[in-house]
Formats: structure tokens, sequence, C-alpha cells
């Protein structure tokens, strides 16, 4: 019998991904994934598009989002799964995260000017593949593609190190939300909280401070899959109670090293999730997953 697997951390085109929703989950059957969830950055706009050809394809998801949030000025990616997909909370959040990013994002466009790097709001967004432009989460991969092909750097990489990473150049980091409050929006939403890779939390007292909050998980499979980089983040998962999940945050072309399903999670750490969901969505078409 086939191994169950699913992969809990991706990007379609609704936020910085290069696939749209119907090619992922087309993807995650092809490569023999079980379960699944989409976690675009502060949106969930993929899930009317995925939910009907998985429901079709046999491919059992869950709601998910990666929220971005501030702890005391460091950068915290939050992952809330469960919620029902209707909910009003979590899709007020997801607009107002909208609004924070179109004024941070006119800033960095500002920076950039300053440093004759001239890019229009709308070569940002038109510089990844999507046919909803309008409906999506623009971030810095945006940018930093745009900035690719109008030659002002090699790569995307090269962008993020000169001009646009934390603390370079063009940085802007605008209004953000707190993890405080971004927690608090996803309980109230009935949904789950999980701190996303941990490893990138690079200041143990952050970490700390994370791991005193109420968070009800820990990604602990975590992209292309390192030997060993889990067993950390199990004994501390396993010591704080929380739930393990993982995923491979794959973002396609963008990030053509990663690849969708090289992390995942067991069946029974899926249905633990999976079961939450449903109880959310109970009564409601997407409670079928
Ligand atoms: P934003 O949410 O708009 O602030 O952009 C953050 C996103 O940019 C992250 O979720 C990553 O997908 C991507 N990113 C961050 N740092 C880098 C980097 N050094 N190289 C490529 N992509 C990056
Ligand atoms: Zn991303
Ligand atoms: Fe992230
Ligand atoms: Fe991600």
């Amino acid at each position: 019998m086939k191994e169950f697997r699913a992969d809990l951390h991706c990007h379609s085109t609704y936020s910085d991904g290069t696939e749209s929703p119907e090619d992922l989950v087309r993807k995650a059957i092809e490569i023999g994934l079980s379960g699944f969830s989409i976690t675009d950055h502060d949106s969930i706009d993929a899930y009317p598009r995925a939910l009907p050809i998985a429901k079709e394809l046999g491919l059992e998801m869950i709601s998910g989002v990666e929220f971005s949030s501030s702890l005391h000025g460091e950068s915290v990616h939050i992952l809330a799964y469960s919620f029902a997909l209707d909910n009003i909370i979590i899709q007020e959040f997801c607009q107002k995260h909208k609004k924070r990013r179109e004024n941070r994002n006119r800033q960095i466009l500002q920076n950039l000017a300053e440093q004759n790097i001239v890019l229009s709001e709308d070569e940002m967004v038109s510089s990844m593949p999507s046919n909803h432009h309008e409906q999506r989460t623009i971030g810095r991969p945006h940018i930093a593609q745009a900035m690719v092909q109008k030659g002002y750097v090699e790569s995307i990489s090269e962008a993020f190190k000169k001009y646009l990473g934390e603390g370079k150049c063009c940085y802007a980091s605008g209004e953000s939300f707190t993890t405080e409050e971004t927690l608090d929006v996803i309980h109230r939403a009935k949904g789950l909280a999980v701190i996303a890779h941990p490893h990138l939390v690079l200041k143990q007292d952050v970490l700390n401070q994370l791991l005193k909050m109420n968070f009800d998980g820990l990604e602990c499979y975590y992209g292309r899959f390192l030997p060993d980089y889990h067993k950390r983040w199990l004994k501390i998962a396993e010591k704080k109670g929380l739930f393990i999940t993982g995923g491979s945050d794959f973002h396609g072309s963008i990030k053509p090293e990663i690849h969708l399903g090289c992390s995942w999670i067991d069946e029974e750490k899926f249905r633990i999730l999976q079961n939450h969901f449903k109880a959310n969505s109970l009564q409601k078409d997407d409670g079928q997953f």
C-alpha cells in the first residue's frame, strides 16, 4: 500500500508561488501525496480553485495560510490550519494584510527609486505569472523578480542580498501585526497556530518567547529534508505538547531547489489537523475533504 504523506506548506500564484492552485493539486497527486495544504502568504484565495479539483482527484486537503508577524521587531512566520474557509475573522485579517502590503511595497519601490532602480507597480505585480493579479498577495519576491527582468540584478537572491533583505538599503517593514495579535486572530477563528520553519528564528531568546506563547504546533519537518534537522524540533514539540507539522515550502520555479513533497508528515499527524478542520467545517461542503 502507498505510504500516506501530507505536505502542509506550499505557495500558489495567489502569493509568491509560480504554480496555479489546480497545478499544485495535480502535481501533489502525481508525486503520490495523500494529504495537502496550500499556505499562501496572507491569503486563502487559492481554495475555491484547489478544493474542487482535489475532491475530484481524491487528494485530502485542509485549510491553511501563512501569516507574517512581528515579535519585538523580529519577523516571525505563523502557519494557521484547520479554520473554516468561510470564517470571517480570517478573511478580514487577510484583507488587512493586503492593505499593509500595498503600503509597504510602495515604500520599497520608493526606496529602490532612490537607488536609481525604477520599477512601476505594474511591473512589480506582473513579474510573476498569474491570471488574477489583482487578487493575490504581492511580496518582495515579485519585486525581486521584476528587478531581474529589468536587468538590475542577476538573480532573486542577489536582489535580497543587496536591496530587499531585512536591514538592507531598500527594505521597509511597514506596518506589522504582532505575533500575539496574530495568534489571537487564529484562535478566535478556531484555527490551529503553528510556528513556521523554527530554524529561521535565529535569536534564541525570540525562540524561547515563542515557545512560551500558546501555539498549537511546531513545523518540525521543513523544506529540503536534512538528516537530523527535525530531531531537535520533534523533541521540543514533545516537551511542549505541540502538534507536529511539516511541509516543503514549495514556491515553484522561483525556488527551483525546493521540490513539492520534499518534507511531509504521516497519516496520524495529518488526521489530527484534518479532524479539527472537519469539526470547524461541519455541515459545510469543505468538511468533506
Ligand atoms: P514578504 O512576505 O513580501 O516580506 O517576502 C518574504 C518572502 O520572500 C519569504 O516568504 C520568501 O518566500 C522570500 N524570501 C525571503 N528571503 C529571501 C531570499 N534571501 N531569497 C529568496 N527569497 C527570499
Ligand atoms: Zn514565500
Ligand atoms: Fe515562511
Ligand atoms: Fe512559506
